[in-house]
């Protein structure tokens, strides 16, 4: 848990958010500024500031995180879906609590911008 973390804020319940699913361990929530037509993030509840601070003790939680991904795009009508984990400022990383964004509900294009 970290105070000032918007993210940990979500997964308390501190701060609204439009929620698709939620456990013990994780949470999937919609982006509040959607780039796709369906674009929601799933993280873990236990803070993590991203990809690189993920440990072999947490293999198990980032595959249910997209095993569940994978059950929410489904529940959203999408089985083409592009999965993005940003790690730091230069890849786009605003927010420092690990996210796995899932976006799609339009064409992906590739390579990304
Ligand atoms: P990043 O750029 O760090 O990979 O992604 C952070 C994402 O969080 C962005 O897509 C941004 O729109 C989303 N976001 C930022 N603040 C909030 C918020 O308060 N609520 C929700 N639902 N999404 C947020
Ligand atoms: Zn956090």
């Amino acid at each position: 848990m970290s105070d000032n973390c918007l993210f940990c804020k979500i997964a308390r319940g501190e701060i609204p958010a439009d929620k698709l699913y939620e456990d013990d361990d994780i949470l999937a929530f919609r982006d509040i500024s959607p780039q796709a037509p369906v674009h929601f993030l799933v993280i873990p509840k236990k803070h993590f500031s991203g990809p690189a601070a993920i440990t072999e003790a947490e293999e198990q939680l980032i595959g249910r995180m997209m095993r569940k991904g994978n059950e929410i795009a489904r529940k959203e009508g999408i089985d083409h879906y592009r999965v993005v984990f940003n790690n730091g400022e230069q890849a786009g990383q605003t927010v420092f609590h690990i996210h796995m964004h899932i976006l799609g509900g339009r064409n992906m294009n590739w390579p990304p911008g």
